[in-house]
């Protein structure tokens, strides 16, 4: 199909094919499940699971299955076809019930302990506002899991919890200011970065089979120095890909829209259009895997590790934020005077104060093993959560806090000097690549997600620490007689209060660290440190407020995302001990016995063998180097294991484990660089990036 806007979401059942499909009180009463909330009828339930059957068989689906994010940080899901036996054949069948909830076997995802305590089955429910669509044959149903008391098992229930209660709270704000609202909207667009690699070559690393990243491999002669990668012209064989993927993606009505080559050889980005968070959470979802096939089809493989290479950038995903009200207002929009927007000013004072006291939520969101590489590396935001206003906004809310009156920055008309091309406003912010949380102009963009996070939980912690200092704002300011004196009020001595979080400067400078320290703000460099932050007493505290998660859902997750860590490094120091041993150090010692014939043939014929006798001395240094470290990885790996207290396990996986993986790695890197390329095991990193 060449027709683009016939492909685009061909394979969803969206608000089009609702409407043609679906008788019209069965489809008014689904908007208005999907609209508010409300749960549906039995018998509407029946005849849009129907409706749905015989569309997704129309385009060859056999299959339906609920489709949900667990806690493992992938999504779920388990086919069971329309096949139902009738007069001794079968028929194709949907039920209503069937559309409604699933009853997965629920025993086998992490539930951090809460389903031994509560209840061992778990189940689904349709989430209405994101819609069915086909994958693989079967018609898939994007649904919440839980457990039968209520306690949440994935990431998409506690969304969908935190879009509401931002929702309520934003309204009651902008009602507030005289314009009657009753629901706001959480816009997401994300960013997506990642690596294709060629398949062949991929497969001959056992790293990136069993890790998703390279345990080895010295810096080939070229990386990014000379950025000529980034915005560069795609390859044709990478334009194929993405070609495919952006039609692949179209189908499933995913709205991606940008594609450019990353600052990385071999790194590329993908950015769709924003929709609503939870849509743009399945998106994100459903991209990646997307890229993963697509890529296979190309005879690629799609790396969507956080850090698939030493020494060159790693992939994140941005996590551009904004709310907007039913008719598409976007509430953080300064509007051409900031410093008279009353209502502006008071969401981004509530998002200072959010951010600030939440820091350690936000920190934590994106806190993964392979996120640990990026963060505080120089090259992506450090591990301290500051924002980046930009000097307008800074100038407006320093001048109110200091009462002086705000002066009007000019804002400078640019013009092109070409006259085809029309002249721009600059924007009121510039940009500042280096910081974590930053203002770009109509909304907000986190930046330390790394790419292979699923955009649920970030997106909890931004929503509810907004939610939480805005329904304190919503109390304060509905006892008000004079909301927009009152409200600046608030504005002052809450920036006041809080501008310890703002920073316009160079994020990545050793003067920030240090000044950040002087602030009082967080730095949790590693995945340990910050999740044991998750239940600290004004996290529970605000999160039983919003009735998002009880202390013990908090705690299973905080157990979760701690025993995945351990396993992610112990995976990796298995990895690396069984490639040491079985690859690296058996072609060392073969090639120093190469050297060592050699010398002796030319000592026989009476010359001398400076080279292979210096090469042969370096390579046995190194070879017992790496050897005496292994025996410890693999002793501290062992030992590791027995630490009960799972954040002590954390904490130590990271100083005993992944410490000395780093040490391991460094002999092995440096024998790369001396042995001969015939005899080195597997392809380099040259030979991955310049494929
Ligand atoms: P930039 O050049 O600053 O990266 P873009 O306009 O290219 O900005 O947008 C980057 C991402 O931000 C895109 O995914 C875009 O859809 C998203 N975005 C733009 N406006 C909003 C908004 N109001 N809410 C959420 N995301 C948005
Ligand atoms: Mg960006």
């Amino acid at each position: 199909m060449s027709n683009i806007p016939e492909l685009f979401g061909s394979l969803v059942f969206n608000d089009k094919v609702m409407r043609e499909r679906l008788p019209k009180d069965t489809y008014k009463a689904l908007k208005k499940t999907i609209a508010d909330g409300a749960s549906l009828e039995p018998t509407v339930a029946n005849v849009v699971a129907n409706a749905m059957k015989d569309w997704a068989i129309e385009k060859g689906a056999t299959h339906y299955t609920h489709w949900f994010q667990p806690m493992t940080g992938v999504t779920a899901e388990k086919h069971d076809s329309f096949i139902t036996p009738c007069d001794g054949g079968i028929i194709m069948n949907f039920s209503g019930k069937e559309l409604i909830k699933g009853e997965p076997d629920a025993s086998s995802f992490p539930s951090g302990g809460i389903r031994a305590t509560f209840e061992a089955r778990g189940y689904t429910a349709w989430d209405p506002s994101s819609f069915a669509f086909i994958k693989d044959g079967a018609l898939c149903i994007p649904t919440a899991f839980m457990s039968y008391t209520g306690a949440v098992l994935d990431k998409k229930t506690p969304l969908l919890r935190s879009m509401n209660v931002l929702s309520k709270q934003a309204a009651r704000i902008v009602t507030l200011f005289g314009t009657p609202c009753d629901k706001v909207n959480t816009t997401v667009g994300a960013e997506q970065e990642y690596f294709l690699v060629d398949r062949e070559l991929y497969y001959k690393r056992k790293d990136l089979i069993y890790t998703g990243r390279t345990l080895f491999g010295a810096r080939p002669p070229k990386g990014q120095e000379l950025e000529d990668h980034y915005f560069g012209s795609l390859r044709p064989r990478v334009l194929a890909f993405m070609d495919d993927l952006d039609r692949e993606l179209w189908k499933l009505g995913i709205l991606a829209k940008t594609r450019h080559n990353e600052v990385a050889p071999a790194q590329h980005e993908l950015a769709p259009i924003f929709s609503s968070v939870n849509v743009a959470t399945d998106h994100n979802q459903l991209t990646m895997e997307v890229m993963r096939k697509v890529a296979e089809k190309h005879n690629l493989i799609c790396l969507l590790h956080e850090k698939p290479f030493a020494g060159v950038n790693g992939s994140g995903k941005h996590n551009n934020w904004a709310m907007s009200t039913a008719s598409g207002e976007n509430l953080l929009d300064p509007g051409k005077n900031p410093a008279e927007n009353t209502r502006f000013l008071l969401f981004l004072a509530a998002i200072i104060k959010a951010v600030d006291l939440h820091q350690d939520l936000l920190r934590l969101s994106v806190a993964t093993a392979g996120n640990d590489h990026r963060l505080g590396a120089n090259e992506a935001p450090p591990a301290i959560l500051s924002m980046y206003l930009g000097d307008e906004l800074t100038g407006i809310l320093e001048a109110m806090a200091a009462g002086v009156p705000v002066s009007k920055k000019q804002r400078d008309r640019f013009t092109t000097g070409v006259d085809a091309i029309p002249t721009f406003m600059a924007d009121t912010t510039d940009r500042n690549r280096t910081s974590p949380f930053a203002f770009t102009g109509n909304k907000f963009e986190f930046r330390m997600l790394g790419s292979s996070v699923n955009l649920a939980c970030p997106n909890v912690m931004i929503n509810t620490s907004v939610a939480d200092v805005l329904k304190e704002f919503a109390d304060t300011l509905e006892k008000s007689k004079d909301v927009e004196a009152d409200a600046k009020k608030l504005i002052v001595e809450t920036y006041n209060a809080h501008k310890r979080i703002v920073f316009n400067g160079n994020n990545y400078s050793d003067e920030w660290t240090a000044e950040a320290a002087r602030r009082g703000l967080l730095n949790l460099k590693t995945t340990p440190d910050a999740l044991s932050y998750y239940d600290r007493k004004e996290n529970v505290a605000m999160f039983e407020r919003h009735k998002i998660y009880t202390k013990a859902e908090i705690k299973a997750r905080q157990e979760i995302l701690l025993e995945n860590y351990c396993k992610v490094i112990g995976i990796e120091a298995m990895a690396m001990s069984q490639i040491v041993s079985k690859q690296i150090l058996p072609a060392a010692i073969q090639y120093t016995d190469v050297l060592l014939q050699s010398a002796a043939h030319k000592a026989a014929a009476g010359l001398q063998a400076i080279a292979e006798n210096e090469l042969a001395a370096r390579i046995t240094e190194l070879t017992n180097s790496a050897y005496a470290t292994l025996a410890r990885l693999n002793a501290n790996a062992v030992a590791a294991k027995d630490v009960s207290d799972v954040l002590a396990a954390a904490r130590n996986y990271h100083d005993a484990v992944f410490l000395t993986m780093q040490e391991l790695r460094v002999s092995c890197d440096e024998l790369e660089t001396v042995v001969a390329r015939e005899y080195w095991p597997f392809p380099t990193y040259g030979d991955l990036m310049y494929y």
